[in-house]
């Protein structure tokens, strides 16, 4: 069975993003718990660095019980950043904080039209989603992957590529 305990560390480096690069969190009321757990899940042959959850309907209800005795009608629901520990630890603090944003990224509140109605949080998926062989068969073939292939571009130097390629990026390209 895996064992869960609170993640101070985490929510550290919580507090100082949300204002900074995730104010429509900042502007509502959701809280944000962050978990360690004991074990790392595996995807697709890769270790599971952290997942981001919602807690809501009953689950978050009885929560809610637990904590206050009275919940009225308060939203009980919120956001969970579960974090494998044992990954954790051999990252680098730049890479901490990259995964946290990561996770903070999927989490959204969608305000309903009616104030009156209640707010609801939603996991939001990934910018791209797309296979290395797709890209190097075929390219930048679609907006999305095009955007992001952009910024990734933007983060490289030229000491990150090897001399071929530097020769590559420079060289005219044919684009028929
Ligand atoms: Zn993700």
């Amino acid at each position: 069975m895996t064992t869960y305990w609170r993640a101070h560390e985490v929510e550290k480096i919580v507090e100082k993003l949300v204002p900074e690069h995730h104010e429509h969190l900042a502007r509502t009321d959701v809280t944000i718990r962050c978990v360690f757990r004991d074990t790392a899940a595996k995807s697709r042959g890769w270790i599971v660095l952290g997942k981001a959850r919602k807690v809501s309907g009953l689950a978050a209800h009885l929560v809610g019980l637990v904590r206050k005795d009275d919940l009225g009608d308060d939203p009980a629901d919120f956001f969970v950043i579960e974090v494998p520990h044992e990954p954790w630890v051999n990252l680098t603090q730049e890479q901490r904080i990259a995964l946290v944003d990561h996770e903070l990224c999927h989490f959204w509140v969608a305000l309903p039209d009616d104030p009156d109605e209640p707010r609801r949080l939603v996991i939001l998926g990934h910018d791209l989603e797309e296979f290395k062989a797709i890209v190097e068969r075929h390219g930048l073939w679609k907006p999305d992957v095009k955007s992001f292939a952009k910024a990734a571009s933007q983060q490289l130097s030229i000491d990150d590529l090897e001399p071929g390629e530097v020769f590559n990026r420079i060289a005219p390209v044919d684009e028929s």
